[in-house]
């Protein structure tokens, strides 16, 4: 019987990336047709993550996660150093739900010629739009860190969330790029009942502004009725950008565009696909929707 199959599943957890190398060597070499996937996160674990977790479970025989905390992604230093960290929480969710191995590295681990360490690639113009945009250096961070992991990992199927739906672009990007072969599988996002999408960063929020949160949700689904009922694209951004304004939030970006290329939508016989992103206090949010 292959090892998979025997295994209990107790989490091991390396915080080193040669042991994690070795093991994974060791894994491979007793069961060569066995499936490595690989769920990237920066922890302070929620349902989403753990819909990730579920799906990796699915199609692998080995499921590893990585928890790190990129210092290279966050343009606001302040971000990074508010960002939650409950390492004890998320190494019970991930024995609890089945995962085989947490990969929770140190920042020289990952890093080990400094955090300068020069990272090139192109990005084909995603990074010059909404995200992009608005936060400089943060999709070469994202990049530089994952093309690192897959580097360690080597697995056959990486898992990312469409709640960071651009992100998805980037990493297709990288994979392309850097020649790595591996399958990117898109997760759909995971909403509270109430519509919040969940994030980290909700454990930031206090009850009422989840609550102030929730114009988010609302005005994607402002978005989609409204193209369902006129089937007009005409002013929708700024009729969507209204609406959100009737709540508290601070909108950094509402647009509307394809979902294939990023690029602003003309017409509903495209896809249209709402992004959005908006502080709620010192909190920033984001979120999207395909709307028609
Ligand atoms: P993070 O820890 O925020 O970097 O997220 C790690 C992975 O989980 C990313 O691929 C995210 O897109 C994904 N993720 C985060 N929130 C959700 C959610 N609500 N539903 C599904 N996936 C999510």
């Amino acid at each position: 019987m292959p090892y998979w199959q025997l295994s209990i599943s107790a989490l091991i957890t390396l915080d080193n990336s040669s042991a994690l190398i070795s093991h994974l060597a060791n894994f491979r070499k007793q069961n060569p047709d066995a499936k490595i996937g690989f769920v990237p996160t920066m922890g302070a674990l929620h349902q989403g993550h753990i819909s990730l977790i579920a799906k990796a479970k699915e199609e692998n025989q080995l499921v590893v996660c990585s928890i790190f905390v990129n210092p290279t992604q966050f343009n606001d230093p302040k971000d990074l150093e508010r960002y939650p960290r409950t390492a004890e929480a998320d190494s019970k969710l991930l024995t609890e739900n089945g995962c085989d191995i947490l990969y929770f590295p140190s920042v020289s681990d990952i890093y080990p010629k400094g955090l300068n360490e020069s990272f090139e690639m192109d990005f084909g113009g995603i990074d010059k739009v909404m995200e992009g945009a608005h936060r400089p250096g943060h999709f070469k961070g994202v990049a530089q860190v994952v093309d690192r992991f897959f580097q360690i990992v080597q697995p056959d199927r990486a898992y990312f969330g469409q709640k960071d739906f651009q992100q998805v672009a980037v990493i297709r990007q990288l994979v392309k790029e850097k020649n790595h072969s591996i399958e990117i599988v898109p997760c759909s996002t995971l909403r509270s009942a109430e519509g919040l999408a969940l994030s980290s960063r909700n454990m930031l929020l206090s009850t009422e502004e989840k609550e102030q949160a929730l114009i988010i949700y609302k005005t994607l689904l402002f978005g989609q009725k409204w193209i369902k009922e006129t089937a007009d694209l005409n002013n929708l951004k700024e009729k969507m950008t209204v609406f959100f304004k009737s709540g508290k939030l601070e909108l950094e970006y509402l647009e509307l565009a394809n979902p294939e290329n990023l690029q602003p939508v003309k017409s509903t016989d495209d896809p249209v696909h709402c992004f959005v992103a908006a502080f709620c206090g010192k909190v920033r949010l984001i979120d999207n929707m395909r709307l028609n």
